[in-house]
């Protein structure tokens, strides 16, 4: 990576802009449209407010404006008495009313909060990243492109999302490098995860507008980026481009482009509108959003556990590391996971130890969040009572565990179809030993000649029955069948 050996961390500044679907809202924003719309063809969930008929008016959902109070006590921003709703004006595709109902913090509106932060973690320094401000609005349509957005032949629309109420979430430029703005965003996620208000498994329920600069430059806007990787990716990339522009004694502009998620590469979309280009004026069809101080009040006093409490109670009452809490915490049905495993199981360092271990590595290995898989809390309690009662080893278990995960079958059960089961019976270990033995003379005589040539002996003792052979057992017998050879010759 160029750009990060020439630039020292401070030359490097990222903010965000996270919009994130209220997915627990049953209805969008300003009218009574299903947000349920994911699985169903496109422009079937419409009417028309969010198709910006003309002579329809919007109504505010009442909940919308619960959720982003909820977040903003979640995030300590200072909730605002009295907002507005602001339209921005453009004419796109995606906003058929050829205006976005949204928020905005300059010429007299104010954004239903501002201020407060979020601590994030990186390489073991805690960093609080300043929350700007958090602003409701709706989200635009949804555009299909025929391959690159640049050489498509057509664009194709879907109304189904327009109008689902989105929280924008702009942080200051605290963020250093674009692994900092990964860890963030996760950091944010399990925030609205435990808060309740938007949940990271909706496909799009969390896209970010990512904003970089260097040097002192002019910062670059990069939109329609995914996922959290691929933030971190067109970050990355931007990092590289706009160093090798100024290396070259160029400069960066201003501008707005666009993450190209296949071909890795950002490409410009326009130079960046100037705000008047968008002739920002209060809605004149809603009223203003008041928020009394009892309300505040009443939804402060239901708050959820957030994660850097639970992360502070997983220790406090579990005694795991504060390494191994911070892990589970990072996502919420991580920590959900572990602790109905822990109503089962009593060794919680031992559950810690498989979640954060072998499970998160196979769920990485298939790209699946822990509730997408199929291993429920009892089917790993019940991997870990079959270590514990002797039916299988450690190592046999980790063999084990990529099974449950895909499949979710009882852990005995695939022992037992897989012929798994520990062999612990001497008889049947001798009878293994005694074959290896005259498979290899060469390996017999070299034990009986020096002691630290046995382990191939038990290697081999291993081999043959699949690291099924009790290891303590196999050990004891190739011992004392060499004594026996010793004392023989
Ligand atoms: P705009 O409406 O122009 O997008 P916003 O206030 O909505 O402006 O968002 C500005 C975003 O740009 C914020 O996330 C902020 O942190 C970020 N930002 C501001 N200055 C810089 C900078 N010099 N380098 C990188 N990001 C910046
Ligand atoms: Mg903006
Ligand atoms: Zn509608």
């Amino acid at each position: 990576m160029p750009g990060k050996s020439i630039h020292r961390l401070k030359d490097v500044l990222i903010g965000l802009e996270v919009h994130c679907q209220l997915t627990n809202l049953k209805t969008k924003l300003f009218c009574g449209c299903s947000t349920d719309y994911r699985r169903d063809p496109p422009n079937t969930h419409v009417c028309p407010v969010c198709l910006g008929i003309p002579g329809s008016l919007p109504t505010v959902n009442r909940k919308a404006i619960e959720d982003a109070v909820v977040v903003s006590l979640g995030l300590d921003s200072q909730v605002s008495k009295t907002s507005y709703f602001f339209r921005k004006n453009y004419y796109y595709p995606d906003m058929s009313k050829n205006f976005q109902i949204s928020q905005y913090d300059r010429a007299g509106g104010i954004p239903i909060s501002r201020g407060g932060g979020v601590e994030i973690q990186v390489n073991h320094a805690h960093r609080k990243i300043r929350i700007t401000r958090l602003q409701l609005e709706e989200d635009p349509a949804k555009l299909v492109h025929l391959g690159p957005i640049d050489s498509s032949p057509y664009t194709l629309v879907d109304y189904n999302r327009a109008g689902v109420a989105l929280l924008e979430i702009v942080t200051e430029p605290d963020l250093h490098s674009p692994t900092e703005a990964r860890i963030f965003l996760q950091k944010l996620r399990s925030i609205l995860e435990h808060l309740g208000v938007s949940d990271g498994r909706f496909e799009g329920s969390m896209r970010c507008d990512a904003n970089i600069s260097l040097s002192g430059g002019k910062r670059v806007e990069v939109k329609n980026i995914s996922s959290f990787k691929e933030v971190e990716r067109a970050l990355n990339f931007e990092m590289t481009r706009q160093q090798s522009l100024l290396s070259r004694g160029s400069t960066v502009s201003m501008e707005t482009r666009h993450w190209d998620e296949a071909r890795r590469l950002t490409i410009s979309l326009r130079s960046k509108e100037a705000e008047h280009d968008y002739r920002y004026f209060p809605e004149p069809d809603l009223v203003p959003i008041v928020v009394s101080e009892e309300w505040v009040k009443e939804l402060a006093s239901t708050l959820p556990e957030l994660p850097d409490s639970r992360r502070d109670r997983l220790v406090s009452t579990y005694h795991i590391p504060v390494y191994d809490a911070t892990v589970l915490t990072g996502v919420k049905a991580l920590a959900d996971f572990f602790e109905d495993c822990v109503a089962l199981y009593s060794d919680a360092k031992a559950i810690s130890n498989w979640v954060i271990g072998d499970l998160l590595r196979w769920l990485h290995e298939g790209d699946l969040g822990i509730d997408a898989s199929k291993i429920t809390p009892k089917a790993l309690v019940g991997m870990i009572t079959l270590i514990d009662e002797g039916v299988i080893s450690g190592k046999i278990a980790k063999k084990v565990l990529p099974e449950i995960v895909r499949t979710g079958r009882p852990p005995r059960e695939i022992v037992e179809e897989k012929d798994l089961l520990r062999m612990g019976s001497p008889k049947e270990i001798e009878g293994v030993v005694n074959h290896v033995f005259t498979e290899n003379p060469k390996a017999v005589q070299d034990a009986l000649a020096d002691e630290k040539a046995i382990h191939y002996l038990v290697g081999q003792v291993m081999k043959a029955t699949r690291g099924r052979a009790d290891p303590e057992l196999t050990n004891q017998i190739v011992k004392e069948k060499l004594e026996q050879l010793g004392a023989l010759g």
